[in-house]
């Protein structure tokens, strides 16, 4: 699946229009919380301006869900993104028509210009064909480095590549490059670790590691759907109970094709996942009645970095407990910090894990965080997504 990039593209004195995933976090006073989307968007951005393009840089923010929002103007991700690139950037105030054509026409190499939020324009959910000939005849070349929305089929994710030459961004084929390595070919041992609160939203992922990983480790929410379809009683623990036969169908498909699939043998149970809330280190199978399993225990996360600091590949999707409130954040630090001294490669997929490593400071110690979350899912459930594939074969 080897798509061109921009490397691969003569860009100097063109006008390069650019999806890039700036879909950021805004605090409660409209300024951005967190850079990171931003900032990895950087690395594509200065090869095109150094090499003589004019940019012009589009993205979503939010659910506007087709008509302007005030609070979800672009203007404040254009001002960081100016700090960040140590140039000024023009903030259109919309991102079509006569107007925005106009600013975009004069644009002279090495300059910026970005788009209002692409979602303030029903035709861009839609994939609408006039709004995606309206972006198209803002640029001379396609490059799509917003991963993050590359399982949308929108005009600025699809749409538009019928109307112009279309490329892969720096990122973008980072996270191919990344991603792909865990479904081709990977190297052994391949572990993964699977989290998060349910297994409904990791089927389709679970079912397609299985048949490439040596050993999968489940924690989270979702091990007790598991550790309930093994007969265990498990309190008040998130358990679906619609999804028992699933998972006794995973669990028998793990033994047939000779995977370890190792279950959480302690947890930390408690009344409620408050932090002032009873709690206790408990045996998976001693979880008291009307308990609920908010974490790994210690025994358990011994056991996984175990088997985490001995693989060659290691895929991490999902937090092991409820690691937003401090008492049940023990499991997915001691994960986290496996994984970061894993010497094998090592990638995290996910919004929430990806939150969680950024939050302990280990989001360096990775060879490769994805910027998508669900994105990232659907690429692992083997999915082919949209965005990528309108983007030129190599
Ligand atoms: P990601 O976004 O990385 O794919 P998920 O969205 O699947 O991860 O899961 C993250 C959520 O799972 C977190 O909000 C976390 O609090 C929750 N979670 C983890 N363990 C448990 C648990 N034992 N019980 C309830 N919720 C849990
Ligand atoms: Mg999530």
């Amino acid at each position: 699946m080897e798509k061109r990039t921009v490397r691969d593209v003569d860009v100097a004195g063109r006008r390069v229009l650019v999806r890039v995933d700036f879909n950021v976090p805004l605090d409660p006073r409209g300024r951005v919380a967190d850079d990171r989307r931003i900032r990895e968007s950087l690395p594509t951005l200065r090869d095109l301006l150094e090499r003589g393009a004019a940019v012009v840089v589009m993205s979503h923010l939010g659910r506007p869900g087709g008509r302007v929002v005030e609070a979800l103007r672009m203007a404040p991700v254009g001002e960081r993104l100016a700090q960040l690139l140590g140039r000024p950037v023009h903030v259109l105030r919309d991102c079509v028509g006569p107007e925005v054509e106009a600013v975009v026409a004069r644009l002279q190499p090495g300059e910026v210009a970005l788009l209002e939020n692409l979602r303030f324009h029903p035709g861009e959910e839609a994939n609408d064909p006039e709004f995606a000939r309206a972006l198209a005849r803002l640029g001379d070349l396609y490059v799509n480095d917003a991963f993050g929305t590359a399982h949308r089929a929108h005009a600025s994710t699809v749409g538009v590549a019928a109307h112009l030459p279309a490329v892969a961004g720096l990122l973008m084929e980072k996270e191919i490059r990344y991603l792909s390595r865990l479904l081709e070919g990977p190297d052994h041992p391949f572990v993964a670790i699977l989290g998060g609160k349910k297994v409904s939203d990791k089927i389709g992922v679970l079912r397609n590691l299985l048949t490439r990983v040596d050993a999968v480790l489940v924690g989270g929410g979702m091990a007790y759907t598991f550790l309930r379809a093994q007969g265990y009683g498990v309190g008040r623990s998130v358990v679906e109970e619609d999804k028992l036969d699933l998972a006794r169908d995973l669990l028998d498909l793990a033994r047939q094709r000779g995977v370890e699939f190792v279950l959480p043998e302690d947890v930390v149970a408690a009344e409620r996942p408050t932090p002032d809330a009873p709690r206790r280190t408990v045996l998976a199978a001693e979880i008291p009645d009307g308990w609920m399993g908010l974490d790994i225990g210690p025994r358990t996360a011994r056991r996984f970095a175990e088997v985490i600091e001995g693989a060659r590949l290691v895929v991490w999707n999902g937090p092991m407990g409820v690691f937003e409130v401090e008492p049940f954040a023990a499991g997915t630090r001691a994960v986290a910090e496996a994984v970061a001294r894993c010497p094998g490669t090592t990638v995290v997929g996910g919004g929430d894990t990806a939150a969680a490593v950024e939050q302990l400071g280990l989001l360096d110690r990775f060879d490769h965080v994805s910027t998508g979350g669900g994105a990232s899912l659907e690429f692992l459930e083997g999915k082919e997504l949209p965005g990528i594939r309108v983007l030129q074969d190599r």
